[in-house]
């Protein structure tokens, strides 16, 4: 395979952190996006340091100029992303009756419009070049999840958005898929259970007894899904939505 660009988002730490080093030790040069450019550039350096080769790029992936500054960024330094990870995300929770616009608005403009900004921006290349893949981060949220109204609507739109993009995309040559963590220790799961003041330790006991592999997930665990659908022998599976969750349920 070629040398090719991946722009992985919300790369600064957690899942995506772990995405783009294990793409970069795959021989990918890495574009680390993060709101954050600092955070962003944490990352690269650890890639940089490693031996690969990564940029850190400051964006908002809700803003219409900065998700396509960002992939045009990337394609001046790196070259062309033909792998698109649209990982950015933020959680907004409360139930029902005490959740906010601002809640709603704020966790749909980064899942879905972060992810649709970003994959607009980003086929340009893979259409040109017939070769792309486009991997969404959905969740085991998607089936419903007290307290995440908004965030499990975002996530199971995620899921239409890739069958969708899939169909438009596949005679370009570019797969489209989802990844469906369930819990993956990072500091999102770690808001979780400061939200519903539960002690971290206590909070990963009660998630995992419910996990038939009986351990929590890692970014790893989601670095190792994603590297699949990137990989070239992946090019017949597309629209589709990974659990990976240690066992059949959420
Ligand atoms: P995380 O540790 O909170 O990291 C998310 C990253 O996204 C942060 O670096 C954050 O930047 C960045 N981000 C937030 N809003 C952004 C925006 N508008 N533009 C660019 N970057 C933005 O979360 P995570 O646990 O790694 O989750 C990564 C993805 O997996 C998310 O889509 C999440 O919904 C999904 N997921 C996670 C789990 C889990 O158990 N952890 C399970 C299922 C799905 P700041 O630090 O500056 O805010």
């Amino acid at each position: 395979m070629a040398a090719r660009t991946a722009i992985i988002t919300g790369a600064a730490r957690g899942i995506g952190a772990g995405v783009a080093k294990r793409m970069a030790a795959e021989g990918y040069s890495v574009a680390v996006v993060d709101l954050d450019e600092a955070s962003a550039q944490c990352c690269a350096d650890e890639i940089t340091a490693a031996g690969g080769a990564a940029v850190a790029i400051g964006a908002d992936v809700s803003d219409e100029a900065a998700a396509q500054a960002a992939v045009d960024q990337t394609a001046e330094r790196l070259g062309p992303p033909l792998v698109l990870v649209n990982n950015a995300g933020i959680i907004r929770d409360n139930l029902l009756f005490k959740m906010t616009i601002a809640d709603w608005d704020a966790v749909m403009a980064v899942h879905l419009r972060g992810a649709f900004l970003m994959s607009r921006a980003a086929q340009v290349h893979m259409t040109a070049a017939k070769w792309g893949r486009i991997i969404n981060l959905s969740s085991t949220s998607a089936l419903g999840n007290r307290g995440q109204a908004n965030y499990a609507a975002a996530k199971a739109g995620v899921q239409g958005f890739t069958k969708t993009l899939a169909i438009e995309l596949g005679r370009f040559g570019v797969t489209v898929n989802a990844i469906a963590p369930g819990f993956i220790e990072t500091d999102m799961t770690r808001a979780t259970a400061a939200r519903i003041g539960v002690d971290f330790e206590d909070f990963k006991k009660a998630v995992i007894a419910e996990v038939p592999v009986a351990r929590g997930g890692t970014p790893d665990d989601i670095a190792h899904a994603a590297s699949f659908f990137a990989s070239e022998g992946a090019g017949f599976v597309s629209g589709q939505v990974l659990y990976v969750a240690g066992g059949p349920k959420a």
